[in-house]
């Protein structure tokens, strides 16, 4: 990836580009030369220690100002990136938390191998080195013709760019019964790290002996496609020793997931998979996985040909549509965001971009590796944009690892070329069969526990 560009003949270019706006380094050539100067300084002292240049650029007033709603590893990853790309404009974030809960790696709380604290990242460094302003509020309205974001405190923003990655919201009415109370006090969704999760976590420890647990699964997509599948085997292991009679049913609404062709070979060989006394078992939609409704007072969920499944523990993971930032500033049709793949940005309104886990993204699934790389896309895309340069045409890279115990972990390399406009990107993907050697199972185990802080620190480091 290049990281900053001189490219001959583009002042012009950026000028047509900003109307009213003359943005810092677009005046004259001796004012040019000083700041491509000091990018290159700036960036080198980012990248090597001190940030003394970016810090006193990016504060000026007249900078081109790039806003970020969402600070999660989309926006974290889109504002990070901006600025090693460019050192001269002005980054906001917005984000209510001021800490974000880190979900790779995240089902290693309930077997005990993570904690909370572990799967905790602050903004500090993204603040300090790499002078990006965080606001710790929702954003709340965008006006697209004036250009301006307001603010839950009131604040109002304009901004030159925006980046949306709200994320997902979780649509637990979609079942009939369910509800966000019955989610955070008895029944957990646990899809983001948050209360949810150590509720879930409290539960299976209190499961009664030979009890059972069932994990409904949303019909695709929703975020992170493996994590139930490598949820629900977590879970057998932590009931193995105290409570061995225990059971995992898996109700799913989708016949194929990733990764199934190591899961299974994994459960037969382990937990007597598809034998009458398995530790786990698994309804695939086609034979009445999904489920429709919950009764809460009989701990019953009931698919959709009325057949009743009774648990001790309900982990019902609820389905997921975009964030609600999103239906409500006009950015979605139906439950997601539509976008130009070419660089991420809105179909629905100019100078708006919309990634991560919030938008159509077939055949993309929605992972946090993706999240991440469309946000490198789309940086990349306003900076050459901004230096008069053709944008080009992106490939989306993603990594999935999943885990079956510590010493066992599975990857799949998948790829994602522009195919044109108005048009899905074209998948490629690399899924390696079973690895039935213990040392290789081992090595893709410490690979994938190596990914998750690797990936964490390319972000929030
Ligand atoms: C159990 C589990 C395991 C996972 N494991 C993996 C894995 O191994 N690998 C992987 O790649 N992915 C994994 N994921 C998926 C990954 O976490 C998501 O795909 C990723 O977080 C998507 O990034 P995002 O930026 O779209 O959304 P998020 O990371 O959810 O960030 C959205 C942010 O927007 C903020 N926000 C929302 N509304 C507003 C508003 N109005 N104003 C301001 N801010 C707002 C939120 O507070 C949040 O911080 C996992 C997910 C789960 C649930």
């Amino acid at each position: 990836m290049s990281l900053y560009h001189f490219g001959e003949n583009r002042t012009e270019k950026r000028l047509t580009m900003q109307k009213n706006k003359t943005p810092i380094g677009y005046k004259t050539m001796n004012r040019r030369n000083f700041l491509q100067l000091s990018s290159v300084l700036a960036l080198e002292s980012i990248l090597f220690g001190s940030s003394v240049h970016a810090s006193s650029l990016s504060s000026d007033a007249s900078a081109f100002h790039l806003v970020i709603i969402g600070g999660g590893i989309g926006g974290a990853t889109a504002a990070k990136y901006m600025r090693l790309l460019n050192s001269e404009v002005k980054i906001t974030v917005i984000e209510p938390n001021k800490e974000y809960m880190f979900c790779p790696g995240s089902n290693e709380i309930l077997p005990g191998w993570a904690t909370v604290k572990d799967q905790t990242v602050t903004y500090t460094t993204l603040k300090n080195r790499y002078k990006v302003n965080f606001i710790h509020t929702k954003a709340e309205h965008v006006n697209y013709r004036k250009k301006q974001v307001s603010l839950e405190n009131d604040t109002v923003l304009s901004y030159d760019k925006l980046i949306v990655s709200p994320g997902v919201s979780f649509d637990y009415g979609a079942i009939e019964g369910y509800s966000r109370e019955l989610a955070e006090k008895s029944f957990p969704s646990a899809w983001k790290l948050d209360a949810q999760t150590l509720l879930l976590k409290k539960q299976i420890l209190s499961l009664p002996k030979g009890g059972r647990v069932i994990i409904s699964v949303p019909k695709s997509p929703y975020r992170c496609p493996p994590a139930p599948y490598e949820r629900a085997t977590f879970i057998v292991h932590m009931l193995k020793e105290s409570n061995p009679t225990a059971k995992v049913t898996i109700l799913d609404a989708n016949d194929d997931f990733v990764f199934d062709n190591v899961y299974p070979y994994y459960w037969e060989k382990h937990f007597n998979f598809g034998k009458k006394n398995a530790s786990l078992e698994r309804v695939a939609a086609k034979d009445g996985g999904t489920i429709v409704k919950l009764n809460a007072a009989k701990k019953v969920l009931i698919n959709s040909e009325g057949k009743e499944f009774k648990g001790d523990v309900l982990n019902i993971i609820a389905p997921e549509k975009a964030a609600r930032f999103a239906f409500d500033n006009d950015l979605t049709e139906g439950d997601w965001c539509p976008v130009n793949y070419k660089d991420f940005s809105s179909t629905k309104h100019k100078d708006v971009y919309v990634i991560g886990d919030a938008i159509i993204s077939d055949p993309m699934p929605k992972t946090g590796y993706v999240a991440a790389n469309q946000a490198r896309v789309v940086v990349q895309a306003i900076n050459d944009e901004l230096h008069g340069k053709q944008i080009g045409t992106p490939f989306i890279v993603n990594d999935c690892i999943a885990m079956v115990e510590q010493d066992f972990g599975m990857t799949l390399s998948e790829i994602f070329r522009y195919n044109g406009e108005n048009k899905p990107l074209k998948a490629r993907d690399y899924i390696p069969g079973v690895d039935k050697q213990k040392f290789q199972q081992k090595m893709l185990g410490s690979l994938a526990e190596d990914w998750q802080k690797t990936f964490r620190q390319s972000i929030f480091s």
